[in-house]
């Protein structure tokens, strides 16, 4: 068999034509009509005034605390258990990572411990001037608690929906409830541009400085002048014609994931103790990546490391959950407020390979090979 891969990316039929448009033009860089209608797509979606593609969903958080005033030496709460990449933006501007929890329902930020983060740092005369909230593998985060918290503090919150295109709180896109919302487009993300990202918001003054500093800050003159320091952040027009065709898909992306997690779910749910992340009432995951875990009352502590070692036996890649960042050692002076939680799904969860294009059949075969196992 062929190499099962975990998310690997998923062309639809008009991603090559728009390519080929910009071929056709000469409008290969830098910005163009792509980019604009990408963006359009992407601001319809998720009801957003502004949304602004960037070269990636690292760009984007490094643009989002840029534009929010992040200095050297400022506290920013995070999220613990996510991707790195949700945090080292943070060290991009000097400022100083402090790390959150997560709660088991959602496995994103607990609420009640970030007001505890939050107070605890006021105390200590370092007030947060941010917070990075993720929606972990598209499972949408206790929003209203998160943003209720943050506005009594009044500390501006910014929404990693890198994984979370798709997703929803109660009918609202995720990325639409922050300050500023970040998605990505990697290669292994729900749709891709081959790499790119975004940063959405209502605020249409952050979105003209995003657009300003993304494309080195120039000012209106005839020679090169700069007022402030600038990047050289944004989407070719060859990127955001892949990602156009791409958004005409999405819905299908979304549909098929969801697909994969039910049938995963519906055959690996008769063993007892492989548990699945369950959506609330009010939220719509996209499903991005199908996790399980090997409760430690059934299954003996590796379990989750054994299986995704006979995966790799057979040409199936499989991955542990995110190692939470309070566990790295690249963040290991860093504060972090712990509960546990997250610490307990790295040692006993995985991902599987949940990739839109993946057919019935073969998500049957990794099915059959952790029923193999677990016998
Ligand atoms: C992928 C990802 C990012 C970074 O996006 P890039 O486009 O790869 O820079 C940030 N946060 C999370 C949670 C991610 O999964």
């Amino acid at each position: 068999m062929s190499k099962v891969w975990l998310s690997s990316p998923h062309m639809g039929e008009k991603e090559q034509e728009y390519v080929l448009e910009a071929f056709r033009t000469n409008w290969v860089a830098p910005l163009g009509p792509n980019v604009d209608a990408f963006e359009k797509q992407l601001s319809d979606l998720l009801s957003v005034n502004e949304a602004v593609s960037l070269s990636s969903g690292s760009a984007a958080l490094h643009l989002a605390l840029i534009v929010l005033g992040i200095k050297t030496g400022d506290v920013v709460l995070c999220q613990s258990f996510t991707f790195a990449a949700s945090a080292f933006p943070i060290n991009y501007c000097n400022a100083i990572p402090v790390f959150v929890d997560s709660e088991k329902d959602t496995w994103n930020m607990d609420p009640e411990l970030m007001e505890e983060a939050i107070t605890d740092q006021i105390k200590k005369g370092k007030k947060p001037a941010a917070i990075i909230v993720v929606h972990l593998y598209g499972m949408p985060a206790k929003m209203n608690q998160i943003i209720s918290i943050a506005e009594k503090y009044n500390i501006p919150v910014i929404e990693d929906a890198a994984e979370a295109l798709g997703s929803t709180y109660e009918n609202k896109a995720c990325g639409s409830f922050g300050k500023i919302g970040i998605l990505s487009f990697n290669g292994n993300k729900i749709i891709t541009t081959s790499g790119g990202g975004a940063l959405v918001s209502n605020d249409k003054d952050i979105a003209a400085k995003v657009r300003h500093i993304s494309a080195q800050a120039k000012e209106p003159a005839p020679y090169y002048l700069h007022k402030e320091t600038g990047f050289n952040y944004r989407l070719s027009n060859i990127c955001a014609g892949i990602g156009r065709g791409q958004m005409e898909v999405l819905t299908q992306r979304v549909e098929r994931r969801r697909q994969i997690f039910d049938l995963y779910k519906k055959e690996l749910k008769q063993i007892d103790g492989i548990n699945f992340i369950e959506e609330s009432a009010n939220s719509f995951s996209n499903r991005w990546l199908t996790t399980v875990i090997f409760d430690e009352n059934h299954f003996k502590p590796g379990t989750n490391e054994q299986v995704r070692q006979l995966l790799e036996k057979h040409n199936i890649e499989s991955r542990p959950l995110w190692k939470p960042l309070h566990q790295q050692p690249v963040f290991a002076e860093n504060k972090s407020y712990c509960n546990g939680v997250s610490d307990q799904l790295f040692a006993t969860g995985l991902c599987l390979p949940s990739g839109s294009n993946l057919t019935d059949e073969v998500v049957t075969k990794v099915i059959d090979e952790i029923k193999s196992f677990v016998k």
